[in-house]
């Protein structure tokens, strides 16, 4: 094996490179920036390189995983913690290694989370646009008291256990679901799992953070958020894929929801993170979300702080070092 490691790195933004550069002053690793996607028919852009480096709209599927073994990759670096978008099957079976950043910052997620929902409920965002226009008016700003409310948590790991105890601590009752239940820290924070049904009756704000698998695809569909409380708010930073976005708009319009606040989008790839200011939306489902005045979109943002983009360089650069200097990997962010 080469000592000096060689990556692609794809779908790359100012601050990716800044963070990156910074760390990799210490890990002296041979870096290739690229600006667009990973796909099959650019694999090829990785040719002569240990490893790529790609983020969660790349489509690392099964032809880009043969394109970039034949281009002579063995690593796969997902600075992120989903790993959705690879195929890890097939990775395994080309002999190609797929890492991850399991856990950058939890509390950047998190907090963006709860952030998102005081926006969408106080109204914060209509309120900001108003001043500015010199209109002091209060007409429509109306929200509600956290306090007492009930927040189900769908998904009590990482992320959803920090959301969790920061929404006990505006006196909300938290109420969770997860397969895999942590009873210990759920007496601890009397925090009450239950089942997924008896979740979206009881709860006034239901927020998923769990992971997109097969399984969990449209987990919230016409069906599940029929069974929530009239006006209850969904927030959605986990996957955008979580969620049925049509059925969404079926809720909204019928004044089901009062409310959606979403990180994530399930057609998100090729919008978020770009500029569409002077093109236009082509996604008309995307746009109709952004028509209702209930509805908050961020791009995707929730990971972005200084502890996080720190932590994501230097996990990601200590795994790919370590690969390519012993052939070693650390287990706990291993795919494949
Ligand atoms: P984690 O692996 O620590 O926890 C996920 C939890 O979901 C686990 O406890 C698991 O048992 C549970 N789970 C699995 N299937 C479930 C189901 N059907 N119903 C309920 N729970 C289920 O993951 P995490 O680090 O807490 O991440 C949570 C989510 O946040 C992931 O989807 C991840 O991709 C997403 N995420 C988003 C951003 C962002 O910037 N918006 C950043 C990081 C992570």
């Amino acid at each position: 094996m080469s000592s000096v490691a060689k990556i692609a790195f794809y779908d790359t933004k100012p601050y990716d490179r800044e963070y990156f550069l910074r760390e990799n002053k210490a890990a002296g690793l041979e870096i290739r920036f690229h600006e667009f996607r990973l796909n099959t028919s650019n694999a090829r852009s990785a040719e002569g390189c240990d490893a790529v480096c790609v983020f969660v709209n790349d489509k690392v599927d099964a032809a880009c995983l043969r394109g970039l073994a034949q281009a002579g990759v063995r690593l796969v670096a997902l600075r992120c913690a989903g790993f959705n978008n690879v195929d890890a099957a097939v990775a395994r079976e080309l002999g190609i290694r797929v890492v991850r950043v399991p856990a950058y910052s939890p509390h950047a997620v998190a907090e963006h989370t709860v952030a998102l929902l005081l926006a969408l409920n106080r109204k914060i965002h209509r309120a900001y646009n108003r001043v500015r226009e010199m209109n002091f008016s209060l007409g429509g700003l109306v929200g509600f008291d956290l306090h007492g409310k009930t927040v189900g948590i769908v998904g009590t790991g990482k992320i959803g256990r920090i959301t969790a105890e920061i929404f006990r601590g505006f006196g909300c009752r938290v109420i969770a679901y997860d397969p895999f239940r942590d009873e210990d820290w759920a007496a601890r924070h009397a925090i009450e799992y239950c089942e997924m049904d008896t979740l979206l009756e009881r709860s006034d704000v239901v927020s998923l953070h769990l992971p997109l698998t097969p399984k969990t695809h449209h987990l919230l569909n016409a069906g599940s958020l029929a069974r929530m409380k009239p006006g209850a708010y969904l927030v959605n930073t986990s996957r955008g894929k979580l969620v049925d976005s049509g059925a969404i708009i079926k809720a909204l319009k019928a004044g089901r929801l009062g409310g959606v606040a979403l990180d994530v989008y399930e057609e998100e790839e090729g919008v978020f993170f770009e500029d569409h200011s002077g093109a236009g939306l082509k996604d008309d489902v995307l746009s109709r979300l952004l028509t209702f005045p209930n509805v908050l979109i961020t791009s995707h943002q929730a990971f972005l702080t200084d502890e996080a983009l720190h932590a994501i360089a230097s996990v990601t650069l200590d795994s790919i070092r370590r690969f390519v200097a012993e052939g070693a990997l650390v287990e706990e962010r291993v795919v494949v």
